[in-house]
């Protein structure tokens, strides 16, 4: 501790300025002489060194002040340097946190949007994901000039990809790039642009750290969504399972309620397709299935909810359609299927369906009274010759 502060020894000075000064007479009169008369006697120069004594004195003090003013530069830089290193690890915890409450891509996306560009120093920070081995952007430039950009990031991304980038990084194009990967697998590219020049070491090392959680949380995202797929999926044809399909007419009935559109189901049944299992073998019969889910595929929207509802059964669920373009949906379907040529062993062989239609009535909740009224139009088309369609409120015959 110090005893003695900056104002005690400003004092102290100023009290021995005082006493010189008050005895600055004797001083002179008796020291001096005193001074001189030993030079004389003993032959030694006292003043003149005692003069460059104090003038070292005086310097070599000089020098610690500046030693001490460095130190405390430098003291000042670390902590400095410590508090940024401290920031930059809370917000690496931030993106990680957010990560791994992340499962599907559209909140790793929000995750991303927020933490990352802190970590980057940049806003125009990209990140392309590797789907199907094409590129797929997760967060992309602005609409204005979005195929531009997105071309240019592609190809960096492509070099990046082709090994042509080490797994520190890559700066190219006025990108720095940076493989985001899981298990060895690479999942996307991330890039940063190098507008302001090269990226620093510290801020790669950054990106870095963010990179190799960004990896692994698209992975598990994409191996969740994989799970979930299967697990809602029937394998042989690629529809939705029934008990799957059951839970999205609720909601869709739900949402039909709300916005007030109208919604329509229709359901087809295989013709005598036991006939196809005894003639050509259960084989065959599958493969005939297996048409069916590619025929619904190419032939329905994407926005069709398409279900295997029981073994030759089918269900799809068209949002926001009324039951005439419900019916004319069918139809389509049911001559499709009708075309379709199923090549067995040294056979062809060709399956037709029959068709029921039913639409939901205002303010209906219930999906299973929604599929009994399909299900009764289906029976009557298969009383009434097969290969046709039949809707729940009218007996029109389409085909
Ligand atoms: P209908 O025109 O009256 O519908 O006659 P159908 O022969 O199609 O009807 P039925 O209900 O008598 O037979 C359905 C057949 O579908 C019986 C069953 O063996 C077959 N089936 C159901 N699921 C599968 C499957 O996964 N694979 C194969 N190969 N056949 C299946
Ligand atoms: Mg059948
Ligand atoms: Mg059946």
């Amino acid at each position: 501790m110090n005893l003695v502060g900056r104002q005690d020894r400003l004092l102290l000075g100023g009290l021995a300025v005082a006493v010189i000064v008050v005895f600055a007479r004797p001083i002179e009169r008796y020291g001096l002489s005193l001074a001189r008369e030993a030079e004389r006697s003993s032959g030694l120069a006292l003043v003149p060194a005692l003069l460059i004594l104090v003038a070292v004195f005086l310097f070599h003090q000089q020098g610690k002040r500046q030693e001490a003013r460095a130190r405390t530069t430098a003291a000042e830089a670390d902590a400095k340097q410590a508090g940024a290193r401290a920031a930059e690890m809370e917000r690496l915890v931030n993106l990680g946190q957010a990560l791994a409450r992340s499962l599907d891509l559209e909140t790793i996306r929000d995750a991303v949007l927020q933490h990352l560009p802190k970590l980057a120093g940049t806003e125009d920070v990209w990140i392309l994901l590797r789907v199907s081995g094409h590129w797929q952007a997760l967060v992309g430039p602005a609409r204005d000039t979005r195929r531009e950009i997105e071309r240019a990031r592609e190809h960096v991304a492509d070099r990046a990809l082709a090994g042509d980038l080490a797994p520190e990084g890559l700066a190219a194009d006025g990108q720095y790039c940076l493989r985001l990967t899981a298990g060895g697998d690479i999942v996307g590219v991330l890039g940063v642009p190098e507008t302001d020049g090269p990226i620093q070491e510290a801020r790669k090392r950054v990106l870095a750290t963010a990179g190799a959680l960004l990896g692994i949380s698209l992975r598990n995202a994409q191996l969740f969504h994989e799970i979930r797929e299967t697990s809602l999926r029937d394998g042989l044809t690629g529809c939705y399972n029934r008990t799957h399909a059951l839970e999205v007419i609720d909601s869709e009935l739900r949402r039909a309620r709300r916005s007030q559109m109208p919604m329509s189901l229709i359901m087809f049944d295989l013709d005598h397709f036991k006939d196809v299992n005894d003639r050509y073998g259960h084989l065959c019969g599958d493969a005939v299935l297996a048409g069916v889910g590619v025929k619904m595929r190419d032939a329905l929207r994407g926005s069709d909810l398409k279900c295997r509802y029981g073994g030759e059964e089918f269900l799809v669920l068209l949002p926001e359609t009324p039951l005439e373009g419900a019916k004319r949906v069918a139809d389509s379907l049911r001559r499709e299927l009708a075309d379709m040529r199923i090549t067995w062993k040294d056979d062809s062989l060709t399956v037709t369906a029959s068709f029921g239609v039913s639409v939901a009535l205002p303010a209906e909740v219930d999906g299973q009274a929604l599929i009994a009224r399909a299900d009764a139009a289906l029976y009557r088309a298969k009383d009434q010759g097969r290969n046709c369609v039949r809707l729940s409120i009218e007996t029109a015959v389409v085909a």
